[in-house]
């Protein structure tokens, strides 16, 4: 159920909490969420665990990271924002490819190989949902996923 996402979230925010203390995690819920959707806790677990990773990585100590949940007409749709170093425009398609790094060198010493988000997107199209990103350089990334309800 879409509540079961919600309490996947929240723990798997308190747990990056703890883990990274200087940076603020903040949750933001829009309306009611009243339908199931299909994915595995998991599942869900490991996508957030990714584009959290990521928020972490790729922006500077004490700034937000939001994560968005908002049930859409057909789907749920979840976005994960930070203010961090952002990614160059011509480069926003290919990040979801296997093994692409935006500016080897910058992403060298975050350490990474590459493969998180072929493999958040893999997750999220098996369950018939989409993956996308949205960013400015020197701004931030936002992330968003969406998932169908269950038929
Ligand atoms: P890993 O395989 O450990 O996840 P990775 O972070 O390099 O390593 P991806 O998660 O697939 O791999 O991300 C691909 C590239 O996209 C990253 O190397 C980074 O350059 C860029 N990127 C991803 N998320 C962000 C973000 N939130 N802000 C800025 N750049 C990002």
């Amino acid at each position: 159920a879409s509540a079961d996402i919600v309490s996947t979230i929240e723990r798997v925010l308190k747990n990056f909490q703890l883990l990274h203390k200087e940076y603020t995690f903040i949750f933001d819920q829009r309306g009611n969420l009243s339908h199931q959707v299909g994915i595995s806790d998991h599942h869900l677990e490991q996508v957030l665990i990714i584009l959290l990773d990521n928020a972490v990585k790729y922006s500077d100590k004490n700034k937000n990271i939001t994560i968005l949940i908002e049930e859409m007409e057909q789907d749920v749709k979840v976005i994960i924002e930070d203010k961090g170093i952002g990614i160059p425009e011509d480069q926003l398609s290919s990040i979801f490819h296997r093994f692409y790094r935006v500016d080897k060198a910058r992403s060298r010493e975050k350490g990474g190989n590459g493969l998180g988000l072929a493999i958040a997107k893999q997750i999220i199209e098996g369950y018939g949902g989409n993956i996308t990103a949205e960013s400015q350089v020197d701004e931030g990334t936002r992330v968003q996923f969406v998932l169908p309800f269950k038929s």
